[in-house]
């Protein structure tokens, strides 16, 4: 945590900020450690406060000990009022805050507390930038968390059956989730059967899996935090000859995609590739999405791998150490989808697939 907080500072130093106030869970739990579900961090170049609640002192003097805790107490001492204590104490004037997780409310309350003493500064990604690249403690807990999803599915495939809905097969997964140590689902399961399958992010219902039609399965554990991410197509029965075509295009854009994946390569290129083998497989009016996005603390965060704009700076280079989805899809309104998602691990010279289910 102190590593993290002094890349933090030298992040804070390259943009001319003497202080920020972390507000986005992620970023709070990344830079100290704290896994709450309320408070704030205020960071300068001397100081490292954990501002927080009566619900949360006990759990955040065991968790964050670098931090110093100051207690947020409502309704006499919210916490735009401790900020402007705290700021005044400490000589700060200008103070950084994170845009996109400050609601407008949010952001008047701190203003009026401030007042004139303090300037606020919208900053944007500074701490997902430095989340993008992980250590290896979160590529432990990463595969971890891959590790329970494989199982997961793996130990579900077999119950399944084309009575059953799509609802009750979400249930089994998450309840499969839960049994082999995850902390919950990462995000909502979807189970997608059928026509259903042709809407990449379907909610599932209580239409059954049936046979012979695609079964979109996405799906992934959040273990200690950490986010994981895999998306199967399956078949109950026989597979009719369009399932067999949407499947190899879609697996042979992932696999070109995954082949070109190594440090250096621009974010935006291998989406530019997998689009490129379903368009020659003749499906490119059925892709409907990117190609891929990072996973940590965050089940969709850098780095995107999404074809930039014609006119658009080049997108930034992927670094050893990030981990990302790699999910090409082809969705034919009229018939279903096919997806194949997996999570991969840049590596020094090329990545490593680290989702072990069969495809
Ligand atoms: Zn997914
Ligand atoms: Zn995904």
């Amino acid at each position: 945590m102190i590593e993290r907080l002094q890349r933090l500072r030298t992040a804070l130093a390259e943009r001319d900020l003497p202080a920020i106030l972390l507000t986005a869970p992620a970023s709070r739990r990344y830079i100290s450690g704290f896994t709450g579900s309320a408070g704030a961090l205020l960071i300068s170049a001397e100081a490292a406060l954990l501002l927080t609640d009566g619900r949360y002192v006990v759990q955040a003097a065991a968790e964050a000990p670098a931090f110093s805790l100051c207690e947020i107490r409502p309704p006499a001492r919210p916490l735009p009022k401790l900020v402007a204590e705290l700021t005044a104490e400490l000589g700060i004037g200008k103070l950084g805050f994170e845009a996109a997780t400050m609601t407008v409310a949010e952001y008047r309350q701190l203003t009026t507390a401030l007042g004139n003493e303090v300037e606020l500064v919208a900053t944007e990604n500074i701490v997902e930038e430095l989340r993008m690249v992980k250590d290896s403690g979160e590529i432990a807990l990463l595969r971890k968390a891959v590790a329970i999803t494989d199982a997961a599915l793996a130990a579900v495939l077999p119950t399944l059956s084309p009575a059953m809905t799509e609802r009750e097969a979400a249930w089994k997964i998450e309840v499969a989730l839960h049994e082999l140590g995850a902390e919950g689902p990462s995000f909502p399961i979807i189970v997608a059967a059928g026509r259903n399958s042709a809407r990449p992010h379907h909610a599932p219902g209580d239409d059954p899996l049936g046979e012979g039609q695609p079964v979109i399965i996405d799906m992934g554990a959040r273990y200690a935090g950490y986010h994981a991410d895999l998306t199967r197509t399956i078949v109950l029965g026989q597979a009719d000859d369009t399932f067999r075509a949407v499947y190899a295009a879609t697996l042979a854009a992932q696999q070109a995609a995954i082949q070109a994946l190594r440090p250096g390569l621009p974010w935006s290129e291998a989406d530019v590739i997998a689009r490129r083998v379903i368009g020659e497989a003749g499906y490119a009016d059925g892709i409907a999405h990117s190609l891929g996005h990072g996973v940590g603390l965050v089940i969709h965060e850098a780095p995107w791998l999404r074809m930039t704009a014609p006119d658009a700076p080049p997108s930034p280079p992927l670094q050893a150490g990030m981990i990302t989805s790699v999910e090409p899809g082809i969705y034919l309104p009229a018939w279903g989808g096919v997806r194949i998602e997996d999570l991969v691990l840049i590596t020094a010279d090329g990545c490593e697939v680290l989702s072990q289910s069969p495809r």
